[in-house]
């Protein structure tokens, strides 16, 4: 079997990071759906993907966190003394499982991106925890997964420029409170403005739309500004929250987006990156539809456009190495 035959024939050829930690979290009848994640990971192993495809995370240290987070709130976390007003805003249960959690999930996203930057794209089943700031937790996240990612990898000198592209119904305030002033991170944000949170945070662009505003309204807002904006900043790692939220029907949004529009998103977001392989975390973010299998359904139409993009830009690769190299491909 050649080369070429042999990416084709690979069901997934990129890693996904998993564990089964992720929806073993007890939030009793709480509208955050851990499930999905076990609903996404057996999907999967209908779909063909075996035990080599995922990779399972470690939690986040203490000494990477306080790359974004403060040392008093990470005191306070451990020590479970967060205060009433605190545990409101996090609008989940605090628990020390809730703790583990978040680092788990934040230990994925570090995972994710050092794998994109070895295999040009990498999906982590869980991420996309954007509401939480440098010093507190809000609207169920307790720690910032892409902000300390995006640290980590520039920290250890991986990577310089990074742009955050944020997709899910609600707007990642804390992510960009986090990065606010900062020329080397790109935080881009298209959410619903009469939702959480209600006071919006400004990252280096926004795009805020309105309840019921559809397939059309949403698309036209990102073809707006994609492909270009990664012309014109050019980055060297992206973070994509692919989350399932806007789609009509969602219990905590409004955007009335179809699953269609919602592919066709993930194709205008992921096609240039993937093209011009430039490393890409697919994290799948929000997802609160009434049921759990449609959030299911639009993170595995994200899945499938990686699939597919990712396939097709190898098969690119290797004929114009084959041109170069004045050799037949495959
Ligand atoms: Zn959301």
């Amino acid at each position: 079997m050649g080369l070429l035959e042999f990416l084709l024939g690979r069901r997934f050829p990129f890693t996904f990071i998993y564990d089964e930690e992720y929806w073993m979290l007890n939030t009793g009848k709480h509208i955050f759906p851990v499930r999905k994640y076990r609903l996404i990971h057996e999907r999967l192993a209908a779909m063909g993907a075996r035990k080599e495809n995922f990779l399972r995370p470690e939690p986040a240290a203490a000494d990477v966190l306080q790359l974004v987070h403060t040392p008093k709130y990470l005191r306070k976390l451990r020590s479970g003394g967060l205060t009433r007003e605190e545990l409101q805003a996090l609008e989940l249960p605090y628990s020390p499982e809730l703790h583990h959690f978040a680092a788990l999930q934040v230990g994925g996203t570090i995972l994710a991106a050092e794998r994109a930057i070895e295999d040009g794209v990498c999906i982590h089943l869980g991420g996309g925890f954007h509401h939480a700031f440098p010093d507190h937790g809000e609207g169920f996240c307790l720690l910032n997964d892409t902000a300390v990612a995006a640290e980590k990898l520039r920290r250890d000198g991986r990577v310089q420029k990074i742009m955050i592209v944020d997709c899910d119904v609600h707007q990642g305030n804390g992510t960009a409170a986090v990065f606010s002033r900062r020329e080397d991170v790109f935080t881009f944000s298209i959410h619903q403005m009469d939702i959480y949170p209600s006071e919006k945070i400004s990252g280096t662009l926004d795009v805020g739309l309105w309840s019921g505003d559809g397939d059309r309204a949403y698309l036209e807002a990102l073809r707006d500004h994609f492909p270009g904006l990664y012309r014109k900043f050019r980055p060297d790692l992206i973070f994509y929250l692919a989350g399932a939220d806007p789609l009509a029907g969602d219990q905590l949004g409004g955007l009335m987006v179809t699953k269609a529009g919602l592919s066709i998103r993930d194709r205008m977001i992921l096609e240039e990156p993937l093209r011009l392989r430039i490393p890409t975390v697919v994290l799948l973010a929000g997802g609160y539809a009434r049921d759990p299998a449609d959030t299911t359904d639009v993170h595995l139409n994200t899945i499938r456009t990686v699939v597919a993009m990712k396939r097709r830009a190898s098969v690119r690769g290797l004929r114009n190495g084959a041109v170069r190299n004045g050799s037949p491909g495959g």
